[in-house]
């Protein structure tokens, strides 16, 4: 997730429309390294109410598969649009996104991506993803590349991206860019094949093994970012390893105190570590 920066909208708004290209045409299937993650998309009442028609989500997938195939050979393609009545006493992106999660039927699709019209203003988090689960929301905000860049931000989230302290990307915590950092390149590269089955860890035993020092190397950097130690508490989590969950979730939250993703995680941590 990331709050908005004012400052850099006219640069975002041109690199968005820049960067996008042209709508590629629909794939099916894994070919020629292209995978294609099938998505579906969960509107709710308040978005449909001002966009009733759906070119405007098209295009942000579209700029979005466009985006991922350049950088790492995956591509996006939407199954199904359904509706979602949102819960209107959900007071945060956060608490909305637990309702969209238990609404939404996933169905074949891979990965199900909310959009909201609920929360009006821009000064509040735009968007939430969770990697085990598969599922991310983001908030429809004034400017349509800035709901598009926040999709992108998001669906990075889902590949093991984390939020960094990185000038040029996408992955910028504060600032997101249309550009893609080394470190965020590989981890996204080893997650592509990543599986969407809620009943498995998304990751191969291989594929954690070789991403677990990447994150690591990455938090003897020391640049505050809370991502990367929440990303090592799950896999430790999965790793039956709580203590060093917990530990990692206790640094992230010194950067990060009022993220309610490490919170659960932490409570995760010490009940699987007073079962073990
Ligand atoms: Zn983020």
């Amino acid at each position: 997730m990331w709050p908005l920066n004012r400052r850099l909208m006219a640069m975002l708004f041109v690199a968005f429309f820049l960067g996008a290209g042209p709508p590629r045409p629909a794939r099916g299937g894994d070919s020629g390294g292209i995978r294609t993650i099938k998505l579906k998309v969960a509107l709710d009442e308040e978005f449909r109410h001002r966009s009733p028609r759906l070119s405007e989500v098209r295009k942000w997938v579209a700029t979005a598969s466009y985006f991922f195939e350049k950088h790492f050979g995956l591509a996006f393609e939407i199954d199904e649009v359904k509706s979602w009545s949102s819960d209107n006493s959900r007071r945060n992106l956060s608490a909305l996104f637990q309702d969209l999660y238990e609404k939404t039927d996933r169905g074949k699709s891979d990965i199900v991506l909310g959009i909201s019209g609920q929360f009006r203003g821009e000064t509040e988090v735009s968007g939430v993803a969770s990697y085990l689960h598969g599922c991310a929301l983001v908030k429809r905000m004034r400017y349509e590349y800035l709901t598009g860049l926040t999709i992108i931000h998001e669906l990075g989230h889902l590949f093991g991206a984390v939020d960094l302290m990185e000038k040029s990307s996408f992955m910028n915590k504060d600032e997101p860019r249309l550009e893609c950092d080394e470190f965020t390149e590989r981890v996204v590269g080893l997650n592509k094949y990543r599986r969407f089955d809620l009943a498995a860890f998304p990751l191969s035993a291989e594929d954690m093994n070789s991403l677990l020092p990447l994150y690591l190397e990455r938090k003897r950097l020391q640049r505050g970012e809370a991502g990367v130690s929440l990303m090592l508490a799950i896999f430790y989590l999965e790793m039956k390893e709580p203590e060093k969950a917990i530990q990692e979730c206790l640094e992230a939250e010194k950067i990060a105190p009022a993220d309610p993703a490490i919170q659960r995680l932490r409570k995760l941590a010490e009940r699987q570590g007073q079962g073990s």
